[in-house]
């Protein structure tokens, strides 16, 4: 069974439609991304997919279950970062784990705290109240909140937006952690060299459909290009 499937799915906000019709699967074990410019229909993608937003028209399926009619069931399988998160900042840290943890009955309470301690790497400041945070130390934190449940599929909008290069990089090794896992990743990034490191398959998006759609090796020997970046101006001109 694919771990997503996303079928002619479209979305329009009043007359505008910003997803025209889309198609794509991700896996188990992979890691999937979602480029392409700003307004290309990435949040509005990942949002439907959460359940967050209603579809207007198509199919998504979680594991088999339709966003449209098992939208319970998918969320107790799924996990979403999204793009501009916060934690609440009169809470410590670990608290906020502790808070999070106690949404998942099912699940060991104690080893998701520690699982999402060790992720969020934060050591002694996990005992500070959030509102002491920087930016990206709030971002680690909120990884670490959606990445401790073990989700078996895990949408991370930008995941590393505003993380310095060694966060970044932390951050990326957890996300590649989950590689050849029983789950799988979907996010979305404008960092191409992130897309390029972590993605088994990439799907390019533009102006509400999906242009491009490959591994890294395909998409570059396609436009003979050296990088994604490259890969991403010469399709989106
Ligand atoms: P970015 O890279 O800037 O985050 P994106 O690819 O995630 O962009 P979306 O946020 O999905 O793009 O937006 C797609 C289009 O839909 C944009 O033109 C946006 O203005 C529009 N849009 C998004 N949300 C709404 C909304 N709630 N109401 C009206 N229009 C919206």
């Amino acid at each position: 069974m694919k771990a997503l499937e996303v079928i002619d799915f479209k979305k329009s906000y009043g007359n505008y439609e910003a997803v025209k019709g889309i198609d794509f699967e991700v896996n188990r074990g992979e890691i999937f991304g979602l480029i392409g410019p700003n307004g290309a229909g990435k949040t509005t993608t990942l949002r439907t997919i959460c359940t967050l937003i209603k579809i207007n028209n198509g199919e998504i399926n979680v594991y088999g279950n339709s966003v449209k009619s098992e939208a319970g069931k998918v969320r107790e399988i799924i996990s979403y970062l999204p793009e501009e998160a916060g934690a609440y900042k009169n809470m410590k840290g670990i608290d906020y784990l502790k808070f999070v943890a106690n949404f998942f009955p099912l699940k060991d309470y104690n080893e998701m705290v520690k699982k999402g301690s060790e992720i969020s790497d934060l050591g002694d400041k996990l005992n500070n109240k959030v509102e002491s945070y920087s930016k990206g130390m709030t971002r680690r934190l909120l990884v670490a909140r959606a990445l401790m449940t073990d989700p078996l599929l895990a949408i991370l909008d930008e995941p590393t937006s505003g993380l310095d290069v060694i966060n970044a990089q932390e951050v990326r090794k957890v996300i590649l952690n989950m590689k050849n896992s029983d789950c799988a990743v979907l996010l979305s990034s404008h960092n191409m060299l992130e897309v390029e490191y972590l993605c088994d398959r990439i799907a390019l998006m533009d102006n509400g459909i999906i242009v491009e759609m490959g591994t890294p090796g395909e998409l570059k020997d396609r436009y003979k290009a050296r990088n994604i970046e490259e890969v991403f101006t010469e399709v989106i001109k």
